[in-house]
């Protein structure tokens, strides 16, 4: 058994009869509350978010509270915390601790818990051709669809070997939308408890997304960068934002409509040639929107792309986008982290299945071939892949190089030592 099932398991136990608070409503959030309402756990009570633009809004049957409304409401009972926030983890671990709260028997880790993440892509394809991206830099995977039930069955396969998997991203180098039955397929994740997450360029025509809001998700992603599209076709090419724009609108318009709980979130990709006045304008758009947006700066993928780099093997596509990055990949600028694998959160907790059902050893590799960990994902279970994911000569690279210090996979796990760079 799985040591997160088991922890999750004797959590149960542990907590019965005592109120139970998960801390953070995104999309570690949901995953939680996905997982504890599909084991019957009894006693959740609270979900509590810092972010005004969530408190309110209910989540798996629960109103988003914020830590102020929590902890009057929670003082006459002492609670059990799940801390299942994205970055603030090491924060809200003082902060429960100054509210007397122990981390032995009153508090923990949502990642303590959480079966692993399995991202997967229902097309090989992608309707822009960002440099950025494996769909324009690297040699392409096999060109496929995955077919409903080949996807249900995938979906049961991994049930049986994971039972906490708790949320699915459908996507990993694709657009999902261009998929018209997308809302199947997320509506079938949601039938066995699972949390569906899409991220989208928004920059085509989605004849389906009222079908998808009407399936109230819990998380929709919008990522573009640039609010002009001089800024924005150089990152992502053959988009339109106007066409990006106009599905921001519709969008809200099918919220409020449908499904008015869902959270949405905007992922501005910062290039060295972005105008601050650019991302500014995104903000008070969003704002008006009621979006949460996050700017970050922009990398090169995937992995493999970023070996070469620090080899100087790049390819001249590659090249020109290091160019226009804010920051400079450097050789041995990073720690090696094979003895400190736990530091790289795609390491325990990511797989990526491609269209054709294979699986790569994690969301941020590509190769199909190279960075294979299972030729089919319905045969191979958690332990054999982790098992092939060590050996992985580009895993391996990856440590050695530290690239996990200059990716958002790093792990965010209050409770390890940060590296040094
Ligand atoms: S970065 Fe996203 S939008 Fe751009 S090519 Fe890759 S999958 Fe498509
Ligand atoms: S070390 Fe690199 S390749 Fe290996 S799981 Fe982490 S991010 Fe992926």
């Amino acid at each position: 058994m799985l040591n997160t099932y088991k922890r999750l398991l004797e959590l149960k136990e542990e907590t019965a009869g005592r109120p139970l608070c998960i801390w953070g409503a995104k999309i570690t959030g949901g995953a939680v509350c996905s997982i504890l309402l599909r084991e019957k756990f009894k006693n959740v009570s609270y979900v509590v978010d810092s972010n005004p633009l969530i408190q309110g809004k209910m989540l798996y049957g629960f109103e988003v509270l914020s830590p102020e409304q929590f902890w009057d409401t929670a003082e006459h009972e002492k609670p059990y915390i799940i801390v299942a926030a994205a970055i603030r983890g090491k924060e809200i671990f003082d902060i429960c601790e100054a509210h007397g709260l122990c981390r032995e028997t009153d508090f923990c880790w949502a990642d303590d818990l959480l079966g692993p993440v399995y991202e997967i892509d229902l097309t090989s394809s992608c309707n822009l051709s960002c440099p950025s991206c494996p769909q324009t830099n690297y040699k392409p995977n096999t060109a496929t669809m995955m077919d409903l039930d080949k996807f249900k069955r995938i979906v049961r396969h991994i049930k049986a070997d994971t039972p906490n998997v708790a949320y699915i991203p459908l996507f990993c180098w694709t657009e999902p939308f261009l998929r018209k039955d997308l809302h199947e397929f997320a509506a079938f994740l949601k039938e066995e408890g699972i949390l569906p997450i899409v991220s989208t360029n928004f920059s085509l025509e989605i004849p389906n997304l009222k079908e998808y809001i009407r399936l109230r998700p819990e998380y929709f992603r919008i990522s573009f960068s640039g609010f002009y599209q001089e800024t924005y076709k150089k990152a992502h090419a053959g988009g339109d934002i106007n066409l990006v724009k106009s599905n921001m609108y519709k969008l809200r318009h099918l919220l409020d409509e449908y499904s008015p709980d869902t959270f949405v979130e905007v992922y501005f990709h910062e290039y060295n040639y972005t105008p601050q006045e650019e991302i500014t304008a995104w903000k008070a758009v969003c704002d008006d929107l009621k979006y949460t947006f996050t700017h970050m700066a922009a990398i090169v993928n995937p992995i493999e792309n970023q070996i070469a780099v620090m080899n100087g093997q790049e390819s001249d596509t590659v090249k020109k986008v290091l160019d226009t990055l804010k920051f400079t990949y450097k050789k041995g600028a990073y720690p090696d982290l094979r003895k400190t694998p736990e530091v790289c959160y795609s390491f325990k907790n990511m797989f990526y299945v491609t269209a054709e059902g294979k699986v790569i050893g994690c969301d941020c590799l590509y190769d199909e071939e190279k960075s294979l960990v299972a030729e089919d994902i319905e045969t191979a279970t958690y332990t054999e892949m982790m098992a092939a994911k060590r050996k992985n000569e580009m895993c391996q690279k990856c440590f050695e190089l530290g690239l996990p210090m200059s990716n958002v996979a790093l792990s965010s796990n209050p409770e390890l030592e940060s590296v040094d760079e």
